[in-house]
C-alpha cells in the first residue's frame, strides 16, 4: 500500500556566500517520507545533513544562506515561498524539531511548563488551562517523574536526558506532521539513549508522525530508521530501506562508513578507514565528489559526476561503478589495500603480561560546602573504594553513564586529583602521598587525554608550541635541538605533517586535534595513559583513525590505556578488559569476552542491553 508522503523534498538546493566563495551545501537533494515512517540521513560532519533539515524547517541562518532551487511539499504544498508569518505558523507546529544540545534551544529564564504552554497557545489556540493541562499530560508522556512539580522547574535544574525530553514534549505537544531529530541522543548515555529513542518511537506510532533522524550513530539508524539517505558533499549518494542498505551497500562511501564501525567482531584487527578528508562546499571536486578519497575510483569519475539512479527495488546509488559505460575503464589507482587487511599485533598473551598500575580501595570524595561561609555539610562520594589492576601493554576500559565517578577515578589514578583514600601503585612504586617534587618524575609517565581536544589546547599558541610546551617543562634537560627533533618525530607518527607546527588549533578539524592532543601526550613518552571519551566527539570515519593510532602506538611502545566511555561499542573493539562503574563503585569486573557474553551484574545486563547493534555486517 503506497502512503501520501507528508515531506517531499525535491531537487533542494542550500547555498552559502561565505569569503571562500559559494558553498553548495545541499545540492540537489531529493527524498519523501511517509507518516508514520522514519528516513535516517548519514553521513560525516559536512556532508550536508543539518543544512538539509534547517532548510526543511525554513531555519537557515540568513543573510549568508538562502535557498538557491528546489522544493519542500509539505502535505503537497510548498512551503519554501510562503512568507515569514506563515513559515512561522508551520514551525512547531506542522514541523518540529529536536536538537542535539537542548539547552541551546530552551531559554533558561523560563520554566518548563511555561515554555510548553507558550508553543501550544501559539499554534493550537487553546486557553491557558487548557493548555496548561496538555503541558503536564505531555510531561507525563515522556516520562518526567512528578509532571506537576516538573512544570514549575527551570532547565538548569535538569539533567542532559530530562532536557531532552522536555524538548520531546515541546517538539510533539502539537502532533507536529514531520519531527526532524537532530543528533537527538548524541550526548547522552546509552541507557538514556535507548529510552529517549524507544520514547520517539512510540509517540510517533501514536500520532503518526514522520520523522527525519539525523545521527552518525549507525547502530541507531539501523535500529530505529525504515529508510537511509547516505549524504557525501552535500548530496544524496545512496538511498535505500534500512535492511537493504546495511546489508547490501553499493556506494563504495557507504562500504566505508559501515566499515569503520568497531565491534567484537574486528578485534585484533586494524579498523577500515577513509583517508582524507570531506572537502568544504566550496571547494567540491569536478565529477563525482567522492573521487580521490574512494578506493574503487576509476578513470572518468574525476571529471563526470554520477547521477543518483536506482539499482534494484527502490535501491539507488550515485556511483559510475553500477554505469554499463564505466564497466571496463581502468582504476585510477592501484586497489588500496583494505586496511583490516593488516597482520593483527604480535603481543605477550595478556594473562603473562606484568602489572604496570594496581589501584587498591581508591576514594575521592568532594567536600559539599553550604552557608555563607562555605562550609563544608557533607561529602559527595564520588569514587567510593575502587580497586582494579591494569597490565603492561593492556587496555582496561572503564565503563558507566555520566556521574557515574569514571573521569574522577581517572584523574586520581594519575595524581591529577589528590585522593582521598586508597593506593595507587604505578610500576611497583606507590604514587599516592608523594610530594609535589616525588611525583614530578611520574607527571610524564602518566598522562591523559580528553574528549574535547579543542578546550584543552591553547588557542593563542601554535600546535608546535603546545606540543613542545610539555616538554620543556618536563623534560628540562632537552635543548632545543633535540626538542625540534622529537617533536617532528611525534608529528610522523600521529599522521600529522612538519608545516602544521606553525599553525593554530583553530585550523584543524576534530580528527587533528585529537592527534594533536594525543602527539602533546606521547612527546613526554608516557607509559600509562587515561584516554577519557578521547572518541566520542569524532565522526565514525575519524573515530576509526584515531583507535587504529591508539592500537598501534600501543603495540609499538607497549603503553598501557585506561579508556574511559559510555560507548560499548569501542570497548568490544579496543579493551583487553572492562570495569563497570556505577554510583562510584566498580559494580563487575572481567575481560571483554566475559562482560559481553556474560554478565552477572543487573546493571551491565541493562548497559549492554541499551546498545544499539547492527545484525547484518
Ligand atoms: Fe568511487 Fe567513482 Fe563511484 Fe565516485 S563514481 S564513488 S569515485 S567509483
Amino acid at each position: 500500500m503506497t502512503m501520501t508522503p507528508v515531506v517531499e523534498v525535491k531537487n533542494l538546493k542550500t547555498y552559502f556566500n561565505t569569503p571562500e566563495g559559494l558553498g553548495r551545501a545541499v545540492d540537489n537533494v531529493s527524498f519523501s517520507i511517509e507518516r508514520g515512517r522514519t528516513l535516517a540521513l548519514v553521513g560525516e560532519s559536512g556532508c550536508g545533513k543539518s543544512v538539509t533539515a534547517l532548510s526543511i524547517i525554513q531555519l537557515i541562518p540568513r543573510p549568508q544562506g538562502f535557498i538557491a532551487g528546489g522544493e519542500v511539499l509539505l502535505n503537497g504544498r510548498d512551503i519554501i515561498p510562503l512568507g515569514e508569518r506563515e513559515k512561522r505558523k508551520i514551525r512547531g507546529n506542522k514541523i518540529s524539531m529536536i536538537f542535539q544540545e537542548p539547552m541551546t534551544s530552551l531559554n533558561p529564564v523560563l520554566t518548563i511548563g511555561s515554555q510548553i504552554t507558550e508553543a501550544i497557545k501559539l499554534h493550537q489556540g487553546k486557553s491557558s488551562s487548557e493548555a496548561r493541562a496538555k503541558a503536564v499530560d505531555m510531561l507525563e508522556k515522556v516520562r518526567l517523574p512528578e509532571p506537576g512539580r516538573m512544570f514549575h522547574e527551570y532547565p538548569h535544574r535538569l539533567s542532559g536526558g530530562m532536557r531532552q525530553r522536555v524538548m520531546i514534549a515541546i517538539a510533539l505537544s502539537c502532533r507536529p506532521d514531520l519531527l526532524i531529530a537532530d543528533e537527538p541522543t548524541t550526548a547522552l548515555d546509552v541507557t538514556i539513549q535507548a529510552e529517549i529513542l524507544n520514547l520517539i518511537k512510540e509517540l510517533q506510532r501514536e500520532i503518526s508522525t514522520a520523522v527525519l533522524l539525523i545521527t552518525h550513530n549507525l547502530a541507531v539508524v539501523y535500529r530505529n530508521a525504515e529508510n537511509v539517505g547516505v549524504m557525501y558533499g552535500g548530496k544524496i549518494v545512496e538511498m535505500a530501506g534500512v535492511k537493504t542498505l546495511f546489508r547490501n551497500p553499493m556506494h563504495p562511501y557507504t562500504l566505508k562508513l559501515l566499515r569503520c564501525v568497531p565491534g567484537m567482531e574486528k578485534r585484533g584487527r586494524m579498523l577500515d578507514t577513509i583517508p582524507g578528508t570531506v572537502p568544504p562546499p566550496t571547494e567540491f571536486p569536478e565529477g563525482c565528489r567522492f573521487s580521490g578519497r574512494c578506493h574503487r575510483e576509476m578513470e572518468g569519475c574525476g571529471t563526470i559526476e554520477p547521477a543518483l539512479s536506482e539499482k534494484e527495488n527502490g535501491h539507488a546509488a550515485a556511483c559510475h561503478l553500477y554505469d554499463p559505460e564505466f564497466m571496463n575503464k581502468p582504476l585510477s589507482r592501484p586497489l588500496l589495500a583494505l586496511e583490516s587487511a593488516r597482520p593483527a599485533p604480535v603481543n605477550v598473551p595478556h594473562e603473562k603480561r606484568t602489572t604496570i598500575l594496581e589501584v587498591q580501595d581508591l576514594k575521592y570524595y568532594y567536600p559539599v560546602k553550604k552557608g555563607v561561609f562555605k562550609k563544608t555539610s557533607g561529602y559527595l562520594k564520588a569514587v567510593d573504594g575502587i580497586s582494579l589492576t591494569i597490565k603492561k601493554g593492556s587496555t582496561l576500559a572503564l565503563v558507566g553513564e555520566s556521574g557515574c565517578g569514571k573521569t574522577t577515578a581517572g584523574k586520581a589514578m594519575i595524581q591529577l586529583l589528590k585522593p582521598t583514600g586508597g593506593t595507587v601503585v604505578f610500576d611497583g612504586k606507590e604514587v599516592t602521598g608523594m610530594t609535589p617534587r616525588g611525583i614530578k618524575p611520574y607527571r610524564s609517565l602518566m598522562q591523559i587525554i580528553f574528549q574535547d581536544p579543542y578546550s584543552s589546547l591553547n588557542p593563542r599558541l601554535m600546535v608546535g608550541e603546545i606540543i613542545e610546551e610539555g616538554l620543556k617543562s618536563l623534560r628540562p634537560e632537552m635543548d632545543g635541538k633535540a626538542r625540534r627533533e622529537k617533536l617532528s618525530r611525534i608529528l610522523d607518527m600521529v599522521g600529522l605533517t612538519p608545516d602544521m607546527m606553525r599553525r593554530y588549533p583553530h585550523e584543524f578539524s576534530g580528527g587533528q586535534r585529537q592527534r594533536i592532543g594525543i602527539a602533546r601526550v606521547l612527546v613526554v613518552d608516557p607509559r600509562f595513559i587515561v584516554c577519557d571519551e578521547a572518541t566520542s566527539a569524532l565522526d565514525v570515519s575519524v573515530q576509526a583513525q584515531i583507535l587504529n593510532l591508539l592500537k598501534s602506538i600501543q603495540r609499538d611502545f607497549g603503553l598501557s590505556f585506561l579508556f574511559i566511555t559510555h560507548d560499548l561499542s569501542r570497548v568490544e573493539y579496543i579493551a583487553d578488559e572492562v570495569a563497570v562503574m556505577y554510583g562510584g563503585k566498580i559494580v563487575e569486573r572481567g575481560t571483554v569476552e566475559e562482560i559481553f557474553s556474560s554478565p552477572k551484574d543487573p546493571y551491565t545486563v541493562k548497559l549492554l542491553s541499551a546498545v544499539p547493534r547492527i545484525e547484518t555486517v
